[in-house]
C-alpha cells in the first residue's frame, strides 16, 4: 500500500503544433489522412472490452465528400443498452476502489498517447469524420483533450486534498466516494475533446460510464476507446454504445442505477433528457446528477468606441471558423451605425481571402458542416432571410450539398432586433446583425440581454473602458463566458472555464473542480478518540 500524498500541479497547457509544409507533424498528418482516407472501418459495439457487433448498421462519411464511406458502425439496441449498464456496474467496484492515483496515471497515460504516438490519427480521423481543418482539429481533439486530462488531475487533487478540521479528541475526513451506480455520457459531434472529457471526468472520479457517442463523430470517438484500452484502461470502465439517441435513453433512463448524466449537446435534447429523469424519478436508488453543457446564441456587442478591425476580424473569426459550429460561436452582432461599414469591410476583405472546400486541402479555412440535417436546417434560416423584407444578406447567403454540406460564410443584417435568427441558435456559419444608433448604447444592450433565452458566450468591444464596465454589468447573465475585446470563442482548459447558465445549461463548467465534485458524494467521518461516558452536562455534574 503506498503512503504518499500525491499533489498532481497544475500543467503547462499543450502547445499548439504549426502544421508548416514539410515539418515533421505534417507530414505524419498527411500521411495519415491517406490511410484513413483508404480505409473503411467496421465499427463495433464496445462493452465489457468485448467488441459486440449487432448487424444494424449505419455509415459514417466525409461531411465534406458524402459519398466517400470513412466507416460502418453497428448500432446499440436494448439488449446491448443493458449488457452496458451490467459492465459498467461489475466494473464499479475495482474502479472506485483502486488508488486514485493509479486512475490519474491511466489517464494521464491516454494524454501521453494523445499528444504523441496518436497525435496524427486522432487529428486526421476528426479532421475527415468531423470536417475539421487541420488547426481546429489540433486544437480540439489533441490539445484541448490532453489538457482536460491533466489539468483534471490536479483539480481532483485539490479536491481530495479538501479536508475538515479535526480536534484533540477527534479526527475528522472527507472521503470522496464515487457516484452509486453509473453514469450515462452523452457527447455532441462537435468536439472530439468533449466526448473524451464526458466520459474520463467521472471516470477520473471512481465512476464507470455507458457512453453514448454522436453518430456523427463515431470515426474519432472509436479511436479514442482503443487508445484508452491501451493506456491501461480496465474493461468495463467506459462502455461505447453508438445508436439512436432516443432507443438508447429508453433504457437507460429506467435503469435505478442511472447515478448522473454527463451530457453537451442542444438544449431541446437536454430538456427532453431531464423530463425523462422526471418521469422515472421513483425508480432511481439516488437522485441522479444532471450536468448538461447546452446551446448558445452569443453575442458580440460593439461599443461605439470600439476598432472597427479588430471587431470585424474577432466576428469573421468568431462566427465562421469551423463553420460556426462551435457552442460558443458568435451569431449575432450589435454594431453601431458609425462602424458597421468598417466593420463589414473587413468582413468581407477576410471572406475574400478564404477558400472554403475538402480538410485534405490544407488552404482551405472552411470546411463543410456535419450532415445534411445540418445542411437544411442552416439552409432554412438563410432562405427565410432572404425572403423577408426585414433582413438582408450583405455576405455569402449560398449552399451547396452536392458533393459536400457546404454553407458559405454568410452575414445577414436585419433592421428587427428579434429576428428569427437574432434569436435561434442556428449551429452553422451564420452572422445576423442588428445595426443600433450610436447614442442607443444603453438600450441595445438591454435587448442583448432579453433577446435569446440562451447565457453561453459573449464579447464586448470598445476602448471607453469605462462604458464597457457598465456593459458588463448591464450583461452580467447573458453569458457564463464573457470576453472584453476578444472573440467569444476559443476558451482554453485552466484558463477559461467554459459552461453557460440560462438555456445554455447547469454552468458546472468542463475542465475544473466544479465540474468534478458534480461526480463524487462526499461522506464525512468523524472518529472520536476517548468517547464520553457520563450523559450530564458539566453544570450538573
Ligand atoms: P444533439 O443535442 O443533437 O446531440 C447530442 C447527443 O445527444 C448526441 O449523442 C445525440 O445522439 C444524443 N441525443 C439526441 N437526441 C436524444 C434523445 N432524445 N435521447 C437521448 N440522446 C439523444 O447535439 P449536437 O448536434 O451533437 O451538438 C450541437 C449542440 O451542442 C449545439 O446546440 C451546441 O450549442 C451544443 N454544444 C454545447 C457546448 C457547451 O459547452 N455548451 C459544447 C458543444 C456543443
Amino acid at each position: 500500500m503506498r503512503n504518499a500524498i500525491y499533489n498532481f500541479p497544475i500543467p503547462n497547457n499543450e502547445p499548439v503544433k504549426t502544421y508548416l509544409k514539410g515539418s515533421p507533424e505534417r507530414e505524419a498528418l498527411e500521411a495519415e489522412l491517406k490511410r484513413q482516407s483508404e480505409t473503411i472501418l467496421d465499427i463495433p459495439i464496445i462493452i465489457g472490452g468485448k467488441e459486440i457487433r449487432t448487424g444494424n448498421t449505419g455509415k459514417v462519411v466525409m461531411p465534406h465528400d458524402h459519398q466517400h464511406t470513412l466507416a460502418v458502425y453497428h448500432k446499440a439496441g436494448e439488449k446491448e443498452v443493458k449488457m452496458a449498464i451490467d459492465a459498467a456496474m461489475a466494473a464499479h467496484e475495482q474502479w472506485e476502489q483502486l488508488d486514485w492515483t493509479v486512475r490519474v496515471a491511466i489517464l494521464m497515460r491516454v494524454a501521453e498517447l494523445i499528444t504523441g504516438k496518436y497525435r496524427a490519427l486522432i487529428n486526421a480521423a476528426s479532421m475527415l469524420g468531423q470536417s475539421k481543418n487541420c488547426y481546429q482539429a489540433e486544437i480540439d481533439a489533441v490539445c484541448e483533450l490532453a489538457d482536460f486530462i491533466r489539468y483534471n488531475a490536479a483539480y481532483a487533487s485539490k479536491i481530495y486534498n479538501f479536508q475538515p478540521k479535526s480536534a484533540q479528541n477527534q479526527i475528522n475526513s472527507v472521503e470522496y466516494r464515487p457516484l452509486e451506480g453509473f453514469v450515462f455520457a452523452l457527447s455532441p459531434f462537435n468536439f472530439t475533446s468533449i466526448a473524451s472529457n464526458l466520459a474520463l471526468s467521472p471516470v477520473l472520479m471512481g465512476n464507470t460510464v455507458v457512453w453514448k457517442p454522436s453518430t456523427t463523430s463515431i470515426l474519432s470517438n472509436y479511436y479514442l476507446m482503443q487508445i484508452y484500452k491501451e493506456a491501461g484502461l480496465p474493461d468495463g470502465v467506459v462502455n461505447f454504445i453508438p445508436g439512436s439517441g432516443a432507443v438508447i435513453g429508453k433504457e437507460i433512463f429506467a435503469s435505478p442505477d442511472l447515478a448522473g448524466i454527463h451530457f453537451t449537446g442542444s438544449s431541446a435534447t437536454f430538456k427532453t433528457l431531464w423530463k425523462q429523469v422526471g418521469d422515472n424519478l421513483d425508480t432511481y436508488k439516488a437522485y441522479p446528477r444532471l450536468v448538461g453543457e447546452t446551446g448558445g446564441k452569443d453575442f458580440i456587442f460593439v461599443h461605439p468606441s470600439a476598432v472597427a478591425e479588430e471587431v470585424g476580424n474577432a466576428a469573421f473569426c468568431g462566427a465562421f471558423e469551423f463553420q460556426g459550429q462551435k457552442c460558443s460561436a458568435a451569431s449575432r452582432m450589435y454594431a453601431p451605425k458609425s462602424l458597421w461599414p468598417a466593420i463589414l469591410e473587413k468582413i468581407k476583405d477576410s471572406a475574400s481571402k478564404v477558400k472554403m472546400g475538402d480538410v485534405r486541402d490544407f488552404d482551405n479555412f472552411i470546411n463543410a458542416v456535419i450532415d445534411e440535417t445540418s445542411f437544411d436546417n442552416i439552409a432554412s434560416y438563410i432562405d427565410y432571410a432572404k425572403n423577408s423584407p426585414e433582413a438582408e444578406i450583405v455576405l455569402g447567403g449560398g449552399y451547396d450539398k452536392s458533393k459536400g454540406y457546404f454553407v458559405e460564410p454568410t452575414v445577414i443584417v436585419t433592421t428587427n432586433p428579434h429576428f428569427k435568427s437574432m434569436e435561434e441558435e442556428i449551429f452553422g456559419p451564420v452572422l445576423t446583425v442588428y445595426v443600433y444608433e450610436d447614442a442607443d448604447v444603453d438600450a441595445t444592450a438591454e435587448l442583448c440581454d432579453k433577446t435569446s433565452p440562451y447565457g453561453l458566450t459573449g464579447a464586448i468591444w470598445g476602448r471607453d473602458r469605462v462604458a464597457l464596465e457598465k456593459l458588463a454589468t448591464k450583461l452580467r447573465y447573458a453569458a457564463g463566458n464573457f470576453y472584453i475585446n476578444d472573440k467569444p470563442t476559443g476558451a482554453v482548459v485552466g484558463m477559461q472555464p467554459f459552461g453557460g447558465s440560462r438555456a445554455s445549461g447547469t454552468n458546472d463548467k468542463a475542465g475544473g473542480e466544479l465540474n468534478l465534485i458534480r461526480w463524487v458524494l462526499p461522506r464525512s467521518i468523524k472518529e472520536t478518540l476517548v468517547p464520553p461516558t457520563d450523559h450530564r452536562y458539566t453544570y450538573m455534574k
